[in-house]
């Protein structure tokens, strides 16, 4: 009877999806495409190099029973690899590796007893052999402060951090390649690639790590076009073992530059190098930047870097002092970390300001001193007045534990709290009456109109209460 081949395929991947996770599926099962049946030899096709070494290395077992489940006990299985390159992207290498083969996987490069069938035409010049090129000792351009270590922990990194730090520690061997992350600015891309380059080279000295913004490399393809030196150029990128691309965003639009970085990633992609790129956006946001760099993209794993909560604000700053040495008085801290919320390197500006102002002028470091400073370096768009910061005043004021205002307690003082809170809220922020509510007990915005009515009222009948309500508004003011 004659097989078919995608039938064959379909019933293999309806095997592998119930011995697998989904996300595993969609990554490594679902771009293979079946191309040859020959006899029992089923010949599927994988997009690079990488992906075969993954697939080797971690589903071998797996695909071998399927293979022999459908094709019966001499089944085989040979894969066919896409390879685009600079030289030649018609014609795939087909490379045949028999899968019992699994000694090949470690050291592709060495050991793996591959059949390339390749037209003889085109032959690649090895970039390796190219005399002196290899032995350019390559300036990694990390920023020495910029490591995992002073990278502090939240919720608001996690996925992100975890990932460059598996990237670190096994480069080019995760399925993290590239690795992609991104978020608007001053949310610590920049900081996280650099520490990912830093952990590499401490790790494995003899690593070619390159840290590189997109506007440098842009510059240096110009000088390169300019000096007939594109070759030159594009081999050197060729030689990274970890190449570290920041801001790819400002490449948008061009297009020559996005080519050559596209064979760059394509050639060190394949080869098993490491891959790290940052982005003021996720890679479906990203206009004006060719598809099939940003198809590349969603080979690794992207992660976004969010603003971070107020307890991994107040680490940050802790951080930095500790490691300056300066010390501050912990309301000081607080009051940066409620009031600059949206932007680390805001928050780090404000903190160095401070410290500046109150060695240069001899001023004691205060609420007031870090009141101004915040008002003359943070863009006031991102100084607004959070909700958390007025319930941490009103409940100073009160003298009763912030967390109650969150509580279903219905205890006089702990309701005026909360009502105030919405009061202020409403007055101060910019926030919605359903969103300060929920912020506020997790009550609905009927509650919070309420609460603002009831205290103009006794604010109208209630002089001492309306004082109160005056020291209040002054203290979170700060005036
Ligand atoms: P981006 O590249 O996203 O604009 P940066 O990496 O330049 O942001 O970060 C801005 C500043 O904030 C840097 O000084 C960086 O050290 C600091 N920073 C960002 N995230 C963290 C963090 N999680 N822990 C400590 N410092 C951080
Ligand atoms: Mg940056």
């Amino acid at each position: 009877m004659e097989k078919n081949i995608d039938k064959i395929w379909e019933n293999c991947l309806k095997v592998i999806k119930d011995n697998i996770g989904h996300q595993a599926f969609k990554t490594w099962f679902e771009p293979i495409k079946p191309i040859k049946l020959d006899a029992n030899v089923l010949t599927i096709q994988v997009p690079s190099q990488f992906f075969y070494e993954w697939l080797e290395e971690n589903y071998i077992s797996l695909l071998k029973t399927t293979i022999k489940k459908e094709l019966g006990s001499d089944g085989r299985l040979e894969y066919s690899i896409i390879m685009e390159n600079s030289f030649d992207s018609t014609h795939p290498y087909t490379i045949k590796v028999p899968t019992s083969n699994k000694r090949a996987i470690k050291n592709p490069s060495l050991s793996m007893p591959i059949d390339i069938n390749r037209s003889s035409s085109n032959s690649i010049p090895n970039p390796f052999i190219i005399p002196g090129l290899q032995k350019i000792n390559v300036q990694s351009q990390l920023v020495e402060s910029y490591s995992f270590e002073n990278f502090v922990e939240g919720d608001c990194n996690r996925l992100a951090r975890s990932a460059g730090f598996a990237v670190a520690n096994n480069p080019g061997k995760t399925a993290f390649n590239p690795l992609l992350i991104y978020s608007t600015v001053g949310l610590g891309k920049t900081h996280l690639a650099h520490a990912i380059g830093i952990q590499v080279k401490n790790l494995f000295p003899d690593k070619t790590v390159l840290y590189i913004s997109s506007e440098q490399f842009f510059q240096q393809f110009i000088d390169a076009v300019k000096n007939n030196s594109q070759n030159d150029f594009v081999h050197f990128y060729q030689m990274m073992d970890v190449l570290i691309m920041d801001d790819i965003q400002f490449l948008a639009g061009k297009e020559k530059t996005q080519d050559v970085f596209f064979h760059v990633f394509n050639h060190l992609h394949q080869n098993g190098k490491q891959i790290v790129i940052t982005s003021d956006k996720a890679p479906v946001e990203m206009h004006d930047m060719e598809q099939r760099l940003l198809s590349r993209f969603k080979w690794g794993l992207s992660a976004d870097l969010q603003p971070p909560d107020l307890e991994t604000r107040i680490a940050i700053l802790e951080k930095k002092l500790y490691n300056d040495g300066v010390e501050m008085p912990k309301e000081v801290i607080e009051y940066l970390a409620y009031s600059i919320t949206a932007n680390i390197r805001e928050l780090e500006g404000a903190l160095i300001s401070i410290m500046a102002q109150s060695s240069l002028n001899k001023k004691a470091i205060s609420i007031d001193l870090a009141n101004q400073m915040i008002d003359k370096f943070v863009k006031s768009t991102t100084r607004e007045i959070s909700i958390d910061y007025i319930q941490k005043v009103v409940c100073d004021f009160f003298n009763i534990p912030v967390d109650m205002i969150n509580s279903k307690t219905r205890k006089r003082e702990i309701v005026q709290a909360r009502q105030l809170t919405m009061f202020f809220s409403k007055k101060m922020t910019k926030q919605s009456l359903a969103n300060i509510g929920s912020r506020c007990g997790d009550k609905d915005h009927a509650t919070v109109l309420h609460a603002c009515r009831t205290v103009n009222n006794l604010m109208d009948t209630d002089k001492q209460f309306k004082a109160s309500v005056d020291e209040l508004e002054k203290k979170i003011k700060h005036q």
